[in-house]
């Protein structure tokens, strides 16, 4: 693949300035649809990191102590702006993700939904209130700030998921550090000059771009208090064992690989229509995607298999920012590489190909394109089985029957989405109750919760104790003060020794 030279180097945004760094280290920011370098970004280090948590801890006594209301209104003119803004930042995604204009749009479209929930924070914020818990005596409890936030995202959804993140963080009054991924850096840098023009004050938000130095300097510094991660298992699982043995609050969301039962009754054209784009959509690259099918019969297999060959035969795998595409290419030549080696140890591991992307057939030359990929008669002891591909690659489990279907999807490590495609509400209630996951469909392949909900997996695909964003998103970004109050009316009753009662 050819490669050009860097032209700009993407820098930091800290106290409200852009930080340029000519000269010091980069990484270089592909097209994944024509394999060029099209930028760099900085890639900062534990100074950058002091320099940017600096601001935040500046910025925090006034803009925690703003009145709710008005960091709402914040919010609201930020919304705006995203809104006017919204499809030149989805150029940016699809030129630097690959993803088609469409899903870079719907990242948008979902990330600004968790903001419209944040203008609520006046109404989120408000606390409980106990009259008379004792004679004379009130107690109340409300919601304060943690700090400095730090927030770290995958290459996955660059505009998305920092927005899971610091609209809610900064409507309850913490101020934030995101570190977003090196693959596709620009997005964090645009939204913080959104949020600039929406007047949100310097040092509130910043952004420190870079890779893993960053990350262990935002996992080792004092003055951050909470960590939102969200990123692949291995990475989640250390920056949640670093971060709270340091001390502080961690969500920290993993990789995934998410089952979708298909029971007989099932309407066959809607599943293979729901796992064309639950499997494909985003070129497998959504820690959502269904990478499992798992019909239940071998009736249901073949009929499956037949619906979904003809399917991808018409599929269009194109740059991302072409007319009628719907798959565009992978992120990097390197991940690439590595979901072709997974489909190569399928093959050796005794997995039937059914439909073979690895040569992309139609793809425009030059781009990191990966076919859709459909693998039969995968068992639960193969590595391609067990490990997140995070492609356009499709393993179907075949089972014989409800139980043991549950039982492949429960002993996955993962537990993040779980799909059930069936008529029968008995099979899909019983699912919903015994399915160890986070996030459940039924007749529904990819159930992301709304704003208004919360995000989050089970098992190995979440450290900690909060799913992401909604309600879990404001416990997480704020902790709790009761207080008991009573006022002096004159009568003393003296000095008391025994645990107090209020009776
Ligand atoms: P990744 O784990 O490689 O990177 C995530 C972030 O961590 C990036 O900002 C990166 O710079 C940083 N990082 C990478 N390696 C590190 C290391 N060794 N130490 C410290 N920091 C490091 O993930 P990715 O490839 O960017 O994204 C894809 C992964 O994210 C998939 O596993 C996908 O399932 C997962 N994901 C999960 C969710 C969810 O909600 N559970 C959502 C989106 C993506």
């Amino acid at each position: 693949m050819t490669q050009t030279l860097a032209r700009t180097t993407l820098g930091h945004y800290i106290a409200g300035c852009l930080i340029a760094t000519d000269g010091a280290a980069s990484a270089p920011v592909y097209d994944p649809a024509t394999g060029q370098i099209t930028k760099s970004v900085a890639l900062g280090d534990a100074s950058t990191v002091d320099a940017a948590v600096n601001a935040a801890q500046g910025a925090f006594a006034a803009w925690s102590a703003t009145p709710p209301l008005r960091r709402a209104a914040v919010l609201f003119r930020f919304r705006e702006l995203v809104l006017e803004h919204a499809e030149r930042l989805a150029h940016i995604i699809t030129s630097e993700h690959g993803k088609t204009l469409a899903d870079a749009r719907g990242e948008v479209q979902r990330g600004l939904e968790v903001v419209e929930f944040a203008c609520g924070i006046p109404h989120l914020l408000k606390g409980e209130f106990s009259e008379n818990v004792g004679r004379g005596v009130d107690s109340y409890s409300l919601r304060q700030p943690l700090g400095v936030c730090a927030g770290i995202s995958p290459f996955n959804f660059p505009a998305m998921v920092p927005m899971w993140m610091f609209p809610v963080a900064l409507a309850c009054g913490n101020t934030f550090v995101m570190k977003p991924s090196e693959k596709d850096p620009s997005l964090a840098l645009e939204l913080a000059q959104l949020l600039a023009q929406a007047e949100l004050p310097d040092g509130v938000f910043n952004v420190v771009n870079g890779a893993k130095a960053v990350v262990d300097a935002l996992l080792a510094h004092p003055g951050v208090a909470a960590i939102s991660f969200v990123g692949s298992t291995p990475v989640a699982r250390h920056v949640y064992e670093r971060g709270t043995a340091n001390g502080k609050r961690v969500q920290a969301l993993g990789g995934a690989k998410n089952h979708l039962v298909v029971m007989p009754d099932a309407d066959l054209e809607q599943t293979a229509d729901a796992l064309m784009g639950a499997a494909f959509g985003s070129a497998g690259e959504r820690c959502m995607a269904i990478s499992v099918a798992v019909p239940v019969g071998d009736a249901v297999a073949e009929a499956l298999v037949g619906r979904l060959r003809e399917r991808i035969a018409s599929l269009h795998v194109g740059a991302g920012d072409d007319e009628g595409v719907e798959m565009g290419p992978l992120v990097t030549a390197e991940h690439h590489a590595r979901v072709r080696g997974y489909v190569d140890l399928a093959e050796r591991e005794g997995a039937q190909i059914i439909v073979d992307g690895r040569n992309a057939q139609g793809a425009p030359d030059g781009g990191f394109f990966f076919g859709a990929t459909v693998l039969d008669r995968v068992t639960p002891d193969m590595r391609v089985y067990k490990e997140e591909v995070f492609g356009p690659v499709l393993g179907i489990v075949r089972t014989a029957d409800f139980e043991s279907a549950l039982g492949i999807v429960n002993g996955h490590e993962c537990g993040n989405g779980a799909a059930i495609f069936t008529r029968d509400g008995d099979a899909a209630r019983t699912f919903t109750e015994r399915v160890q996951a986070g996030m459940v469909g039924i007749n529904v392949p990819i159930p992301v919760p709304m704003a208004f909900h919360s995000f989050g997996g089970w098992k190995a695909s979440l450290f900690g104790d909060h799913h992401i964003h909604g309600p879990e998103g404001v416990r997480f970004y704020t902790r709790l003060k009761t207080v008991t109050s009573r006022w002096p009316t004159g009568v003393r009753a003296g000095a008391h020794y025994a645990m107090p009662t209020m009776r």
